[in-house]
């Protein structure tokens, strides 16, 4: 395939979807977008060639399933990729990177469609979208899994909690295994078994040179160590293999509710108890306000252990004020791991900006429970809870640096007419400006990447920086892969060779 660049304005000006292509003829050419944001013609013939070699779809604007394949989690993101390779396997994959590399095209890659920032769609490049590949292996003697890259967190865990056993995941049971995995992999057991990355055991990766590798401790270990919280950078993962953990079905959780009055009293008790608790106690602390219009704090619980010890651990919990409503109950663990799904169902409309903190001091208890009154009913803060046997791996161990992190402080604004954008965005960052004082680093996950620029990325992957760059060099080293928390290649490493 030749690669033709089009550096005219008239293709700029055309939109992807105003076009019927199937009405084209075979010698005319699609406007595109290049890596670096150009105009580019894409022969129909190249098309039509990618098309016939992939076992699964190619969706172009004007066919059926391009429109719902574009979708992602935030609403807010309405993006017209020119193509989307809706992938059945590493084959096509392996395929649509060649692609994407021949024709300088600019790539986004869809795991579960969860990016926060949107990266996952883009405007006018190729969308390879994994969602169709959904097949989970769970081997019960050895505790393995191997999971494809467009199983969601609930898939993988009604699989898993089938045999008793666990990966510890997101808290959201419609997110994507893959992208929350190579970010790092933050929830409900996390504190008790690791980060999700601190799981994974293997990945078959597509590098940007359309080479399918194996990434584990003896096979390509540095391309491992940097997927395990350097986000998508590296290649496109096509499977995953993490390690499982026996864990009971029936965990004892759910929320305790306080009066917004008492929020100051709640969050001061719950980060002295917290930080001393043992690595089962989970707890997040939210503020946030009831369909009622009331304002409240809720502490969102999980005890990884015994019922009888959780009933324990949770008392002095429960004393911490009086709770309007106590919804700590032996529940099945997916149905704790689905409880915030409606909250944050997908296509709805959200602005988030999140950092880590190392403390619930009293000057950010005051900044931020003294502000939430001000914002409007959309807004929640979450004092997501870390810690535990997330810290205990040296942040050199793996490409994710901020093991130091005890809370992950997630404020977001959630809304659905695009009329009342400004105003919800205006508060999103009114919200975390009352935490960015304590903030030390972010989560390359929730990042609100338009809103950070590659210098303040850089210094966020902290002493692992140097090593990702080089690492990026030799797997991507013209950064095919760039619609994340960018690495930038290193200058002067040779790529990696077959
Ligand atoms: C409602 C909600 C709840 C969340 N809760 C948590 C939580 O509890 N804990 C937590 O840690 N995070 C949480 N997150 C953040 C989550 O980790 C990220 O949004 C993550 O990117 C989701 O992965 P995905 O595959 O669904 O996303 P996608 O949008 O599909 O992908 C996001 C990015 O990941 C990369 N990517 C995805 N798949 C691949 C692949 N196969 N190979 C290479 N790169 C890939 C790409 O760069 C892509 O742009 C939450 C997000 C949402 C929206």
């Amino acid at each position: 395939m030749r690669r033709r660049t089009f550096l005219g304005g008239a293709v700029a000006a055309l939109t992807v979807q105003a076009i019927p292509w199937r009405r084209l003829h075979a010698a005319q050419a699609m406007p595109a977008v290049s890596r670096s944001g150009e105009a580019i013609l894409l022969p129909a013939g190249d098309i039509e060639a990618l098309r016939a070699q992939l076992r699964g779809a190619l969706y172009l604007a004007s066919d059926t399933g391009y429109e719902a394949a574009r979708r992602i989690w935030n609403g807010a993101f309405d993006r017209h990729p020119a193509l989307i390779a809706h992938c059945a396997g590493a084959a096509d994959v392996t395929r649509a990177v060649a692609f994407a590399d021949a024709h300088d095209l600019l790539v986004s890659v869809r795991g579960g469609g969860h990016s926060i920032s949107g990266q996952s769609v883009c405007e006018g490049g190729l969308m390879i979208s994994l969602a169709g590949m959904r097949g989970i292996r769970i081997d019960p003697q050895a505790r393995i899994a191997r999971v494809e890259p467009g199983v969601l967190l609930g898939e993988f865990d009604r699989e898993a909690q089938a045999f008793g056993l666990v990966t510890p995941a997101g808290t959201v049971s419609h997110t994507g295994v893959a992208g929350l995995t190579l970010g790092g992999g933050f929830g409900r057991l996390a504190r008790k078994f690791g980060l999700s990355c601190d799981n994974l055991l293997s990945a078959d990766v597509v590098t940007a040179g359309a080479r399918l590798v194996r990434a584990s401790a003896t096979e390509n270990p540095d391309l491992y160590w940097a997927l395990r919280g350097g986000g998508g950078n590296f290649g496109v993962v096509t499977s995953f293999e993490f390690r499982l953990h026996p864990s009971p079905p029936i965990l004892l959780g759910g929320p305790l509710i306080f009066p917004f009055a008492e929020a100051r009293d709640v969050l001061r008790g719950y980060a002295d108890y917290v930080q001393s608790a043992g690595d089962d106690l989970y707890a997040d602390a939210i503020l946030t306000t009831l369909p009622d219009g009331q304002r409240v704090i809720v502490l969102d619980t999980c005890y990884g252990g015994s019922i009888a010890a959780g009933e324990k651990a949770f008392a002095p919990l429960r004393k911490l004020g009086r709770p309007m409503r106590d919804g700590i109950a032996p529940t099945p663990y997916v149905v704790l791991q689905a409880s915030a799904d409606q909250t944050l169902a997908r296509g709805r409309r959200y602005y988030v900006k999140a950092g880590f903190i190392r403390d619930i001091d009293a000057g950010l208890r005051d900044s931020v429970i003294g502000q939430f009154p001000s914002l409007p009913p959309t807004a929640i803060v979450n004092f997501a809870d870390a810690g535990g046997a997330i810290g205990r791996v040296p942040p050199t161990a793996t490409a994710f640096w901020h093991r130091e992190a005890r809370w992950n402080v997630v404020c977001s604004t959630v809304w659905d007419d695009r009329a009342d954008d400004e105003e919800n965005i205006a508060a999103g960052r009114r919200s975390y400006a009352a935490v960015e004082p304590w903030a030390r680093g972010f989560y390359v996950n929730d990042a609100n990447l338009a809103e950070q620029s590659q210098a303040v990325v850089d210094r966020n992957y902290g002493g692992n920086l140097a090593r990702l760059a080089q690492v990026k060099a030799q797997y991507d080293p013209r950064n095919l892969f760039h619609l994340n928390a960018n690495v930038v290649p290193a200058a002067g490493i040779e790529p990696a060779t077959p």
